[in-house]
């Protein structure tokens, strides 16, 4: 529980009791960075907390993205919904072979074109596709 104090922090800024389940979800979130679906949180949550149940993943998660202190990722899983408990602009890097999505540092101000002017932007998404370094290796 490495973010333990820091998910506890956030959940009272966001005026959300900090039960042991969302406490538990949100260290999670905040400790592994490759954008876990709700069944990667639920199996990796369940070796330490053999009670826990999938609807409690569920509904925690979905409580949490609801409040805002979580982002659902809908548009590069097609599947099946990625969180991600960086809130921060970012970009991310889906590896089109084990699937894990990397985060990596964008400037929003880079957009070099006027035809954006007078727009609202409500999300900012920037979105690549490719081989990790962990699988590129496999291939050599
Ligand atoms: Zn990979
Ligand atoms: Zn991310």
């Amino acid at each position: 529980m490495k973010y333990q104090q820091q998910a506890i922090e956030k959940l009272k800024e966001y005026d959300v009791h900090p039960s042991i389940q969302r406490v538990m979800i949100l260290d999670y979130l905040l400790s592994c960075n490759v954008h876990p679906t709700v069944d990667d949180i639920y199996s990796a949550l369940l070796k330490d907390t053999p009670t826990l149940s999938r609807a409690t993943v569920y509904n925690t998660v979905n409580k949490l993205v609801e409040v805002g202190l979580v982002r659902q990722l809908k548009d590069i899983d097609k599947k099946e919904a990625r969180y991600d408990a960086c809130l921060e602009t970012h970009g991310h890097f889906k590896c089109v072979k084990c699937g894990k999505i990397f985060d990596f540092k964008v400037c929003d101000k880079l957009i070099l074109d006027k035809k954006l002017e007078g727009f609202t932007v409500n999300t900012k998404t920037v979105y690549f596709q490719g081989v990790c370094p962990e699988c590129n290796k496999v291939n050599s």
